[in-house]
């Protein structure tokens, strides 16, 4: 009788001990789990941040060679932007380890995510703020569409590729890029239910300017676009929407992209 009443306490204290200690592991599991979801964004911003700046001072140094985007070089809120998207996690795996080397890389169907020091001067070209609401024509990898939405208010980007759209989409929202709209169509057309855009970039050569993108375009603002046919030389233009509607162009330089595609 006795030894069952010691047994009994014992087993009721090991008990009472084990939801005591089970009740602190739980709160140590909370808690770290707390702080990793603190901690998380930033480790994912400070993963190869070096390799990010290295990037940037190249883009500079080209910058100031070629003299393309002004005196001034590449707006500073450009750089910094380049500095904080994480350009490896937009490209496909096997190509990760080149991610911020400043070069173009293959993102899969037979399409490549542009220089880096070419998305840097294509973003400082189209000259838009805070406020602004752009478009892109060739989302590709998402890159280009991570840059701008670091520094507009809302980015449209369209695909014609159904596989790259869909993957860019994912991967967009998955480093939190809200304000990015993509879809996947023919971008000759634009996105007129959007329209008028403060800034339209293009990203895939076309052999002319499309004229339904230079309607889209507001009075006062800029398009910087690939033309020339495949597989002769192109030029990066930079078209100008004056307040008075008139349209003027100018050929800035020789560039190298793929080409544009879809029913025109
Ligand atoms: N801006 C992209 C670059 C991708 S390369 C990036 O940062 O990764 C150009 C992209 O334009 C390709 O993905 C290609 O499929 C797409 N493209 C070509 N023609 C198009 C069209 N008519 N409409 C929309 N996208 C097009």
């Amino acid at each position: 009788m006795v030894a069952v009443a010691f047994f009994a306490a014992v087993s009721v204290g090991a008990d009472r001990m084990g939801k005591r200690a089970m009740a602190w592991i739980g709160r140590l599991v909370i808690g770290f789990t707390l702080l990793g979801l603190v901690a998380w964004p930033g480790a994912m911003a400070a993963e190869r941040a070096g390799e990010r700046a290295r990037m940037v001072e190249t883009i500079r140094a080209i910058a100031k060679m070629t003299a393309v985007a002004g005196e001034t070089g590449i707006d500073p809120t450009v750089l910094d932007a380049m500095r904080r998207v994480l350009r490896h996690e937009l490209v496909p795996d096997e190509v990760r380890p080149m991610a911020y080397q400043d070069r173009p890389l293959p993102i899969g169907y037979g399409q490549t995510i542009s220089q880096p020091y070419i998305v840097a001067l294509m973003t400082d070209l189209l000259d838009v703020g805070p406020d602004a609401m752009v478009l892109e024509v060739g989302t590709g990898s998402g890159y280009q569409a991570a840059v701008l939405a670091e520094l507009v208010q809302t980015v449209h980007s369209i695909e014609i590729v159904p596989g790259l759209a869909e993957r860019a989409t994912g991967d967009l929202a998955r480093l939190g890029y809200a304000n990015v709209r993509t879809r996947a169509g023919d971008g000759y057309f634009g996105w007129s239910q959007a329209a008028p855009f403060d800034g339209i970039v293009v990203t895939a050569a076309a052999s002319h300017v499309p004229p339904p993108l230079v309607e889209q375009l507001r009075p006062g603002a800029r398009m910087v676009i690939p033309v020339g046919a495949p597989f002769t030389v192109q030029y990066l233009v930079l078209v100008e929407k004056a307040l008075d509607g008139s349209v003027g162009t100018q050929r800035l330089l020789p560039v190298r992209f793929v080409p544009l595609t879809g029913g025109r």
